[in-house]
Order: structure tokens, then sequence, then C-alpha cells
């Protein structure tokens, strides 16, 4: 099976019905960037920015950030990486930034802290401005986006960032690309503000780790809870009905790029509910095209009928596990 799923690499990712779908990869490390996985998948659909931040002794300067996303986004210009502004706290602490709190998973994490710094927010999004100059394959991705205003007030200071780098950049004659600015969905209270979130981003991305986590009420690195924690569970599958459902309805362009896309099961789900963009880490790549390759899209839909009818996640791993043996 290996051999098969190997041999998938240069072919395109199509249903046995002519479905195409984009496959993309999930990274923090600049190494994987410049292996034969990034060339398999279209492009970045999350660059984690606070890896490298987490491998430091203190946070790093403008200008060593601009260098690590320019090297990012040179490695192929063809190809967008979707940078995601720091996402710290919760369970991604920063040996030189210590927060103590008694629920760090509902305390001060990504945006939330960064919007209270807006000095650390700036830094990085002028090196990431910086760094595409003469590009125009970035774009910016907001985790942990709870409230509409969270949403104008990191769009405020993107935009002053941007005027910052455009007039460094006009003494040279250079120009600078608005990047196209993102959020994550993974908090469920946005699920219930997507039209409001519709005309102030340019895409939706959503977070199937944290937003199980949050639906749930499980904590997704609990070994005591883990048996809760389940994507499948049939809230997390009817909030991603919802979630995609109501994205096409605004035109808002959606990826999925939490762990559930880099499986192959759930990633069939996922088609079967209407998304097309899905990014994963690179050693899920082949197993998901082949996969996708391996199926039509009208066998996933009457697959996703049915379990949207089930009442426990493991009925629904059941079923797609007896799925994904029938076809291959
Ligand atoms: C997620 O929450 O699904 C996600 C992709 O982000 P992270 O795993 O980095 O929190
Ligand atoms: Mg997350």
């Amino acid at each position: 099976l290996s051999h098969r799923i190997q041999e998938q690499a240069d072919l395109p990712t199509v249903t046995q019905d002519g479905e195409i779908l984009s496959l993309l990869i999930n990274t923090g490390l600049s190494a994987e960037l410049e292996n034969s996985h990034f060339n398999q998948g279209e492009g970045v659909g999350l660059y984690r920015t606070e890896v490298p931040f987490m491998m430091r002794e203190r946070f790093p300067s403008e200008h060593e950030q601009m260098a690590l996303y320019k090297s990012l986004l040179s490695v192929n210009p063809q190809k967008s990486i979707t940078m995601r502004t720091l996402d710290v706290g919760g369970d991604k602490p920063l040996p030189y930034f210590p927060i103590a709190e008694e629920n760090p998973f509902l305390g001060w994490r990504g945006i939330r802290l960064t919007l209270d710094h807006p000095e650390i927010f700036l830094v990085q999004v002028r090196a990431m401005l910086r760094a595409s100059i003469g590009l125009n394959n970035l774009k910016i991705m907001l985790p942990m986006i709870t409230t509409v205003a969270e949403v104008r007030e990191s769009r405020r200071l993107i935009r002053q960032a941007y005027h910052e780098v455009c007039e460094e950049a006009k003494q040279r004659g250079e120009q600078v690309n608005m990047p196209e600015i993102g959020v994550m969905l993974e908090v469920p209270a946005v699920i219930y503000q997507l039209s409001h979130l519709a005309d102030k981003v340019d895409f939706f991305s959503v977070g199937t780790n944290d937003l199980t986590q949050y639906l749930l009420a499980v904590d997704r690195n609990n070994p005591r809870v883990a048996s809760i924690y389940d994507s499948y569970h049939p809230a997390v599958l009817n909030a991603l009905c919802s979630i995609i459902s109501t994205s096409n309805e605004h035109n808002v362009p959606v990826t999925v790029c939490g762990e559930m896309a880099g499986e192959p099961g759930g990633a069939i789900l996922l088609m079967a509910m209407g998304y097309r963009k899905l990014s994963m880490n690179s050693h899920n790549l082949l197993k998901v095209k082949w996969a996708i390759r391996s199926t039509t899209l009208v066998d996933a839909h009457a697959l996703l009928e049915k379990v949207l009818k089930l009442e426990h996640p493991l009925q629904v791993r059941e079923y797609v596990n007896v799925y994904l043996e029938s076809i291959g």
C-alpha cells in the first residue's frame, strides 16, 4: 500500500468523479520547506510562527524575523504561505515570557496576548511585510479570534505596519503588496458571527484541534479525558457543516488546517461537507491524496449523510473505517 501511496506524489488531487481538491501543508520548521513534501503541497496553509519563537531564548528581532520569513517566502514564490501571527499561551509557552494562569486554554492566548502587546504584533507584521517585498505569496492569519472587534483592531495594526513599511520601501523605489488577511475559526463563538466576519476578512481557516477542544469542553492534551476529545463528535461535524455552508453563502474561501484534515477519513468527510482546501502535516499529505483519489464525491456524500445520523463519535469512526477499507 505504501508503494501505491508513493506513486501518487505527482498526480493531481482529484476524486474518481472529477472533484478537485487543494492540499496544503502545515509547518513551523523552515527545514520542512526545503524537502520534497513542500513540492507535493500547493503551498503552506498554516505556518506556525510560534515555533521559531519557542526555539529561542529571547524574542527574535524584527530583522531576524524578516530574514526567516523572507527565506520561507522565497523557496517557491508561486506557492502561497499563510503565516499565522504569534499563537503562544495555552499549551505553547515561551520560556522568556512566562504566563501563570489557572486556565491557560481559556486565558491569554493567541491574538488576545498580541493585541495586549501591540509592539510584539507590529514587529512581527512589519517583518512579514518587509519579507514579502518583491514577492506576492504572503497571507496573514489571526489565531484565536473570538470577537469582531479583535479583527478590526488587528486590521488597524496591520494597516499601520503596512504604511510604515511602505514609507521605507518608497525611498528605495520598492513596492509593498498588501497581503490577504484571514482568521482562524477555532473558538466556537465565531461560528455564530461568520456573517459579520465575512466582509472583514479575505479567508477563513478552520482549526479543528481547538474547535473540538472548545466545543466539547475537553482539554486537547489531557489523557484522562482523551477518549472524549474527538473531532468525529456529532457536534463538531454539525459545526463544520454549518461553517462551510455560511462561508460559501458569503463567498469567503475557507481552508481546514486542524489535524482532522490530515486523516484520510476526516478529509473525506470534510470534502463531502464542501471543503475543497485542506492543510495538513506534510507526512499525511500522500495518504490523504490517496484517499481522495480512491473515492467519489457521490460516495463521500452518502457516507456523510449516514454518519450525521449517528450519536457517538466511535460509531462515526467505525463507519468511516469500514468505508476506507472498502476503497482500498
Ligand atoms: C487548531 O487549533 O486546529 C490549529 C490548527 O492550530 P494549533 O493546533 O496550532 O492550535
Ligand atoms: Mg489552534
